[in-house]
C-alpha cells in the first residue's frame, strides 16, 4: 500500500470509530475530531452569548492559567483548550467537546483552596480528554435525536432546564456514572502531577453533595449533569492511599485562591432582572411585567421567559431590532411564518405593533402565538406567547393581560438593589461557625454559611484563616 493510499484509508476508517485517547480502544464515534473541535466552539460561543462571562479579568487568568497547566499534560495538550468563568449564580461546571471548560461564579464562592479548584478543572478535562460528550452525541444521533433541533415543547428538555435554548441542550446532557469515575480518576491525576493535595477533592465533592440545588442560577447544578458515582468520596481516599506519598507536604493554597473571590457577587444577581411572585422587575433596565401565577420562569442574558405549568405555553421576552414597526416586520417576515391582524397601538402609552402568527415546527406540529413590540426608552423589547394551534384559545387571553402589564419600574427599593457579595473575614480564634454567624451575621441561613466554608454545619471555623460570609442582596 502506498503511503498516500493509506492516508485516505485511516481517514476513512477514523471517521466511524476512533480511538479513545484514554482507553487507548477505539469507541464508535459519528464526530471527528475536526467537528469535535467546531462544534465546541460554537457551544462556547452561545454559551458565552447567554451566561455572559464573570467581569473579573484578573480571576479569569487565573482560573485558565490553572486549567491550561493541567490541559497541557493531559492525553490531548493539541486541543484548542480554554477555561473561562460564566457568570452565573449555579453551581455547577461544563466541559464542552473538544476544548472549551467553563465554570460559574456559584462554584467558585462555595470552594476554599485552589487545590478543590484544580480538582474540578481537572475532573472537567477528563470529560473532554475521555470524549465523554463526543460520545453521548454519537448516541443521541444514532437515537435520531442530533442536537439542536429539540422542539422547545419537548418535555425531555423542558423538564431538565426549565425553558432550555435547543442549541445549549449539549449543557444539559447528564453525564453516565461510569463516566463520572473515569472523569474524577482523570482529575486526581492531573492534579497529583501538579504537586496539588488530592484529598482537596473529596472535600469538594463533599461541599458539591451538600449545595443540592439551590436552583438559583440559570444553569443546572452540578449534581444534575455530573450524577454522584457509587462511594465518590472513598474513591478518592484509595487512590490517595495507593499513591504511597506524604500528601500532607502537597499544594492546598487556601489563601492564595480565596483572595480571587473576596468581593465577588453571590447568588442572583438582582440587577439583572429578578422575580418577585412572579413579578419581573429589572433595575438595570427599568421596567416591570407581571408574568402568570404559577408559571415557570427563567432569566438569562437574552431573554425572560415563562411556561406554563402544563408545559404547553411560552411567554418570552428578547429586546427586538430597530422599532416596534421594523421589528415586527422582521418577525413576521421570516418564512414559515402567516400573520394576521397586525396593527400598531400602544401598552401603557407606550408605541407598540402587535399581531398573531402561526408557523410549523420541525416535528409537524403548528403554533399559534401573539406578538407584541413596543418601544420603551431606547429599546424595543419584543414579547412573544404561542402554544399549540389548539390550545391558544385558552391563553390569549393570558398573554395580553401579561404583556399589558409592562411597564417602567418605579420602586425605588428595586431600582437601588444590589448583588449580594463575599466578604472575607480573618478569625481571630478558633470559633464555631454559629459564633462566626453572631458575629459577623451573613444574609444566607448559618447552613449556608457552612456549606462554602467547607465545614460541618457544627464545625469550627480555624484561628488564623480567612473565613466567608455574605453581605447584602434580596433575598427571593
Ligand atoms: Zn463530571
Amino acid at each position: 500500500m502506498s503511503r498516500h493510499t493509506r492516508l485516505i484509508f485511516l481517514a476513512a476508517f477514523a471517521a466511524g470509530c476512533a480511538t479513545n485517547p484514554v482507553t487507548g480502544r477505539s469507541q464508535l464515534s459519528l464526530i471527528s475530531e475536526g467537528q469535535e473541535i467546531q462544534m465546541g466552539k460554537e457551544y462556547a460561543e452561545q454559551v458565552k452569548a447567554a451566561y455572559g462571562l464573570y467581569d473579573n479579568a484578573g480571576l479569569q487568568a487565573y482560573v485558565s492559567r490553572l486549567g491550561m497547566q493541567l490541559a497541557a499534560k493531559s492525553e490531548r495538550p493539541q486541543l484548542p483548550w480554554q477555561f473561562n468563568v460564566i457568570d452565573d449564580a449555579a453551581v455547577n461546571a461544563f466541559a464542552l467537546p473538544g476544548g472549551p471548560v467553563f465554570i460559574t461564579r456559584g462554584i467558585l464562592t462555595h470552594m476554599n483552596s485552589e487545590a478543590e479548584l484544580v480538582s474540578v478543572l481537572g475532573h472537567e478535562i477528563g470529560h473532554i480528554t475521555a470524549k465523554h460528550s463526543v460520545s453521548q452525541m454519537s448516541q443521541a444521533q444514532l437515537a435520531n435525536l442530533g442536537l439542536g433541533i429539540g422542539s422547545i415543547f419537548s418535555s425531555t428538555v423542558a423538564n431538565v432546564s426549565g425553558i432550555a435554548s435547543a442549541g445549549l441542550s449539549v449543557l444539559f446532557l447528564k453525564y453516565g456514572r461510569d463516566a463520572e469515575r473515569q472523569a474524577d480518576e482523570l482529575g486526581f491525576k492531573y492534579m497529583v502531577r501538579e504537586n496539588y493535595d488530592p484529598r482537596e477533592m473529596a472535600s469538594m465533592f463533599r461541599t458539591l453533595q451538600r449545595t443540592g440545588g439551590s436552583g438559583e442560577g440559570r444553569l443546572p447544578e452540578w449534581l444534575s449533569t455530573h450524577p454522584n458515582p457509587e462511594n465518590r468520596e472513598q474513591a478518592v481516599a484509595q487512590r490517595v492511599d495507593s499513591l504511597g506519598r506524604d500528601v500532607g507536604a502537597m499544594t492546598v493554597d487556601r489563601e492564595e485562591f480565596i483572595r480571587y473571590i473576596s468581593g465577588m457577587n453571590y447568588g442572583l444577581n438582582p440587577r439583572e432582572g429578578f422575580f418577585r411572585n412572579g413579578l419581573f422587575l429589572h433595575p438595570d433596565l427599568r421596567f416591570q411585567l407581571q408574568f402568570p401565577q404559577g408559571w415557570q420562569t427563567q432569566n438569562t442574558k437574552q431573554a425572560v421567559a415563562a411556561m406554563s405549568p402544563n408545559q404547553d405555553a411560552i411567554l418570552q421576552m428578547t429586546l427586538g431590532q430597530g422599532t416596534p414597526d421594523q421589528a415586527a416586520q422582521q418577525f413576521f417576515g421570516q418564512q414559515g411564518i402567516q400573520s394576521s391582524n397586525v396593527s400598531r397601538n400602544s401598552v401603557n402609552g407606550m408605541p407598540a405593533v402587535s399581531g398573531y402568527f402561526q408557523a410549523q415546527t420541525q416535528d409537524g406540529a403548528t403554533i399559534r402565538g401573539l406578538g407584541v413590540w413596543l418601544q420603551y426608552g431606547n429599546a424595543t423589547y419584543q414579547l412573544l406567547g404561542y402554544s399549540p394551534a389548539q390550545a391558544f384559545s385558552r391563553y390569549d387571553q393570558v398573554f395580553r393581560q401579561s404583556i399589558g402589564s409592562f411597564r417602567e419600574l418605579t420602586d425605588q427599593a428595586a431600582l437601588n438593589v444590589q448583588p449580594a457579595k463575599i466578604e472575607l473575614v480573618r478569625v481571630s480564634r478558633t470559633m464555631s461557625v454559629a459564633e462566626f454567624n453572631r458575629q459577623f451575621p451573613s444574609s444566607i441561613p448559618v447552613e449556608e454559611v457552612a456549606i462554602i466554608n467547607g465545614v460541618d454545619a457544627g464545625g469550627s471555623l480555624q484561628a488564623g484563616t480567612m473565613a466567608k460570609r455574605v453581605v447584602g442582596g434580596v433575598r427571593q
